[in-house]
């Protein structure tokens, strides 16, 4: 017989339950009881949604996260909040976010704000986790107290308990050394902590505890490889049975190493490494298990489950009783249930699997290789029905698209001329002063943009009415513009409610959940689009408003798009084809949108790609093949314009060190980037590289209330100039001002132009 288990549920609810009762116990409107007991309700349905699985995971739900759940089970807490007093979750809080409940604080007096744990992406995946914090003095101790409460609750409801953990490589390598000592030195001191929960798990009976190593898919080095083995042999002795969960892509130089270690078990993803399956199948010792991950964990699509039996039928020949199944990773990345949809079109549901669909189709597949495919003959029958309705339907596949992008050649992403001609005839058009100054896009989403915006998808407000509300906003928005004497002026986004979902619901090819919400950090949750076919143009997407601002102004207005890598990466894409293919079809439709920009007489149109960087892959030697079609998208999008267009583009980080050539061949004439808070100390990438093009080196950290001086904004651009020269400088803040109000972005902008005209004086 063959195992299902799963490697974690979603944690936040299939009505998002768990962000509401975190936020209205942080606002102080509800009781630390309240809120426990929502964790409690919702862990008890995610087991009852599993009943079907062999084994269920505990220990996967997280209030805030799972890896600072991990810190406290390890007792690992930043010294700055080690003497607090009261409850154990209100720290957690106080280190996940800098603060707890407000008023319900018990001790707000002294051990009130802190600084919040450093967020970082988890892997490749749009989920951020709490840097875990370490010195040489670091040391741990056991705090088994949330798995003991959530085993427990797991034994009275009968659930085949599966303890989930983070292993201990991973987890060192997870987190980051404050005094830059070597994290490894704390594998000794570590290891009896992971000993002592492992033997707390044999006296609760336990029988697997899923230990997840996911940097087993990541180029490790011989140190870090070698720490695989001395941890997994200190861990050997320990009854309870080990299987060392992997995912988010292949093991390649590790496979060797992971297959060599001393555990009951190793799962694999055998959808990013489904070459490996065979090789690690055929190296296993005899007596461990092999988990397949069949299921993607990552997207929303229906497996094609007759596929999947072609080859997990001979390996389950091979295997027998050691074969378990499960989805690739935790189904954390996916939404929980998709018949929640309502309004999603009966055609395209029909293609798709939420968490709790795609838990369906493991059973299924257990039915098969356990009982014969004739006993899941009608799941199967309908599944195939499904697979091959999207494979042939004509909304997926648009011929016109198809021969578009067989068309693209080298000269599409090419402008006529090089940077050097084309900034002479801009300034010639532009006639803009040294150290010009732009904001990034966004004004600040008013109460009164929101209303309008609730009121017009409720059908309260008419198309004309929103069309005049949002331009009153834009009016707004380009008069405060010239009262401030910015240089080039933008439109403000009042109608975008997000930077994708806006490109994405005006293109074809795209369709849109209601509940489809993913957890991106603690509450907070993410409803990306679903990229389901052939992406067109049917008509302008922002022609008209642009058309609108510059009518307002004088002063060049910008054209504001968003690009295709970026749209790509925030979107669930299809699985039929390269994300490269999906990518050049984005490309060529906002390619459209840029001309037609520049057919109305727009002269500077941004293209942002604030999401370029998040795509890179998780192994290094991949990254050529990514940013070759990454950047090579984004000049089929932005270069067909003439020599007198400028071309910004936006992103929203400045760790360049590694890519900085591919940038730079994205040939923008002007790019903006994110460094104020690192003090243009991120600007290195270019002391080794000479950038040739504009920057724009953010000078005012907007996600910050706190209003940037004069005098700092002035030092700051001192500091960019030793490294650009001061020709070649813009002046602008680090991203859009969405989330501020306009009370802070005035001062703050009133200080920027002022230090750009300190800056001419002196040049
Ligand atoms: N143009 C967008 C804005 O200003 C850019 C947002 C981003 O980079 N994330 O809001
Ligand atoms: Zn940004």
């Amino acid at each position: 017989m063959v195992t299902t288990h799963n490697l974690g549920f979603p944690r936040i609810g299939a009505k998002r339950e768990l962000k509401f009762a975190l936020e209205t116990y942080w606002k102080g409107q509800s009781s630390r009881d309240e809120l426990k007991a929502t964790g409690k309700q919702l862990r008890a349905r995610h087991w009852e949604n599993q009943a079907k699985l062999d084994f269920a995971p505990v220990g996967d739900f997280a209030f805030y996260d799972q890896v600072l759940d991990m810190s406290f089970t390890l007792g690992n807490l930043p010294e700055r909040v080690r003497g607090f007093h009261g409850d154990r979750l209100d720290n957690y809080f106080r280190v996940a976010r800098g603060r707890s409940a407000h008023g319900a604080e018990d001790h707000s007096a002294c051990c009130g704000g802190v600084a919040a744990g450093e967020m970082t992406k988890w892997f490749d995946t749009n989920y951020h986790y709490i840097v875990p914090e370490f010195d040489a003095a670091t040391n741990f101790s056991l705090d088994p107290s949330r798995l003991i409460e959530q085993l427990a609750e797991a034994s009275a409801a009968g659930v085949k308990a599966k303890p989930v953990i983070i292993g201990p490589v991973s987890y060192l390598w997870l987190g980051k050394a404050k005094d830059d000592s070597d994290k490894l030195a704390l594998l000794p001191r570590i290891l009896p902590v992971y000993a002592a929960l492992l033997d707390y798990f044999t006296a609760q009976g336990i029988e697997w505890v899923q230990i997840d190593e996911p940097v087993l898919v990541t180029e490790l080095d011989a140190k870090w490889r070698e720490a695989f083995v001395t941890a997994y042999d200190a861990l050997s002795a320990r009854r309870v049975r080990l299987l060392l969960a992997t995912y988010f892509g292949q093991l390649k130089d590790n496979l060797e190493v992971a297959c060599q270690l001393p555990v009951d078990g190793l799962h694999i993803d055998a959808i990013n490494a489904r070459d490996e399956v065979a090789l690690v199948a055929a190296q296993l010792p005899d007596s461990a298990v092999l988990s397949v991950g069949a299921i993607n964990g990552r997207n929303i699509w229906k497996t094609d489950l007759n596929a999947a039996l072609e080859w997990l039928e001979p390996l389950h020949q091979t295997l027998g009783d050691r074969l378990w199944i499960a989805p690739s990773c935790s189904l954390l990345h996916t939404p929980v249930d998709l018949n929640s949809e309502q309004k999603l079109d009966a055609g395209i549901k029909s293609w798709l699997a939420f968490a709790l669909q795609k838990l369906d189709e493991l059973t299924v597949l257990a039915g098969a290789l356990n009982n014969g495919r004739a006993s899941v003959a009608g799941a199967l029958a309908a599944n195939a029905a499904a697979i091959e309705s999207r494979r042939s339907s004509p909304r997926v596949h648009n011929p016109a698209v198809k021969a578009a992008i067989a068309r693209i050649d080298a000269a599409l992403g090419k402008r006529a001329s090089g940077y050097p001609q084309r900034a002479e005839k801009q300034a010639a058009i532009l006639n803009l002063p040294a150290f010009p100054t732009t904001t990034i896009g966004s004004f600040p989403q008013t109460g009164e943009i929101r209303h309008a915006r609730s009121q017009f998808k409720a059908g309260e407000l008419d198309a004309a009415g929103y069309k005049a509300a949002m331009e009153r906003e834009i009016t707004r928005s380009v008069k405060e513009q010239e009262a401030l004497g910015l240089d080039v002026l933008v439109h403000g986004e009042a109608e975008r409610n997000d930077m994708v979902e806006y490109f994405g619901e005006q293109l074809d090819g795209y369709a849109f959940s209601q509940f489809g919400w993913v957890q991106s950090y603690g509450s907070r949750c993410v409803k990306p689009p679903i990229l389901f076919g052939d992406i067109s143009r049917p008509k302008a997407m922002t022609v008209e408003w642009i058309k609108y601002a510059q009518s307002q102004t004088a002063k060049p207005m910008k054209g504001m798009l968003t690009g295709p890598v970026t749209i790509l990466n925030w979107s669930f894409v299809r699985d039929d084809q390269p994300r490269s293919t999906s990518c050049y079809q984005l490309a060529l439709a906002i390619r459209e949108e840029v001309l037609d920009l520049e057919k109305a007489g727009v002269r500077v149109i941004q293209i942002d790609e604030a999401a370029l960087r998040e795509g890179l892959p998780l192994r290094k030697s991949q990254w050529n093949e990514y940013l070759q079609w990454a950047v090579e998208s984004f000049r089929i999008t932005a270069n067909g314009v003439k020599d007198e267009t400028q071309i910004h583009t936006h992103m929203c980080y400045s760790e360049f060190n590694d890519i900085i050539a591919s940038i730079a061949d994205m040939d923008a004439d002007v790019i903006t980037i994110e460094t104020s808070r690192s003090d243009m100390e991120l600007l290195d990438a270019f002391d080794h590289f000479n950038y040739p093009n504009e920057i724009g080196p953010g000078v005012y950290d907007i996600h910050s209330p706190n209003i940037p001086s004069l005098d700092h904004i002035v030092q700051l651009m001192k500091k960019a100039a030793e490294r650009i020269p001061a020709e070649r400088l813009w002046v602008n803040p680090d991203c859009g001002l969405k989330t501020r109000a306009w009370e802070e972005v005035i001062p703050a902008l009133t200080n920027m132009v002022a230090a750009a005209k300190t800056l001419r004086q002196a040049v």
